[in-house]
């Protein structure tokens, strides 16, 4: 049972933060994970806490890129893990991604909580919990380059959400398409994703799952154009000029 009384101001914010806590206890998050939520949420309230139409437009791009993808992986990490574990099974099956555990403090104890969790929720197949099937990306050190070769590593769209910068550089790297999910527009992650999701992963997921249920009846022609315009840099600098538009507005009520 949650302490937060609904009609406290912060309740939604304080909603997540209870479940991170609660993945915490789980043995589903590791203490860093708690820390990266406080980093996401200062930038989730300088944006709004809200899906804004920057947001929206790198959605529906990574919806079409989800259906185009000949091998489409998720990675799933402890956060994600206890934010929005039905979802980004739905998300899978809704995509036909295959499901990877893929943790930065790699910890196999955690690992199993992961996998528990995602099977709770409808996951039948996850990938990276067999040592004979891990493979190496190049160009990062040792224990954070371990993927599964059916996974990530034969993948040609990777989506990871609330990723570290050099394993979204690595991915980038070995030829892959990476869609992430990151509230900050100038992190590395976001700096170097092809598709950068600028939005609170909880809420973002959901419009996600909309728009590849949506996109699902155009054909590979109409799904191609709607990818091909989009310039991931130009909406990063769009998601800056947000926030400065919002504490432009905010320094002028104060
Ligand atoms: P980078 O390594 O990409 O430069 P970083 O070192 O600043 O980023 P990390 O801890 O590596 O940060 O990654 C966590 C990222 O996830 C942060 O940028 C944070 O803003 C983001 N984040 C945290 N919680 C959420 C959330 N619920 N939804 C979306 N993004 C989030
Ligand atoms: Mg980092």
């Amino acid at each position: 049972m949650s302490l937060i009384p609904k009609s406290h101001p912060r309740a939604k914010s304080l909603f997540i933060r209870e479940k991170l806590v609660h993945g915490f206890d789980k043995g589903l998050v590791a203490k860093e994970g708690l820390l990266a939520q406080g980093r996401g949420e200062a930038f989730d309230y300088l944006l709004g806490e809200k899906t804004g139409k920057n947001a929206k437009n790198a959605i529906k791009v990574a919806a079409a890129q989800l259906l185009l993808a000949k091998m489409p992986v998720i990675s799933v990490n402890g956060n994600v893990a206890a934010l929005c574990p039905k979802e980004i099974v739905k998300l899978s099956k809704q995509t036909k991604a295959k499901l990877e555990v893929n943790l930065f403090y790699t910890n196999e104890k955690r690992k199993k909580a992961i996998v528990s969790t995602l099977k709770k929720n409808g996951a039948s197949e996850i990938l990276g919990i067999n040592p004979r099937d891990s493979a190496k990306l190049s160009g990062i050190d040792s224990a954070r380059r371990i993927v599964d070769k059916n996974g990530i590593f034969s993948a040609d769209v990777v989506v990871v959400p609330l990723e570290d910068g050099d394993r979204t550089m690595a991915l980038r790297n070995a030829g892959k398409l990476v869609i992430t999910f990151d509230l900050n527009p100038l992190s590395r992650t976001s700096q170097t994703a092809s598709i950068t999701i600028v939005d609170n992963v909880t809420r973002a997921i959901h419009v996600l799952i909309d728009e590849t249920k949506k996109l699902s009846r155009k054909n590979k022609k109409e799904l191609k154009n709607i990818v091909k315009n989009f310039d991931n840099k130009k909406n990063l600098s769009e998601n800056i000029i947000q926030i400065k538009d919002n504490l432009t507005r905010r320094a002028k009520i104060a």
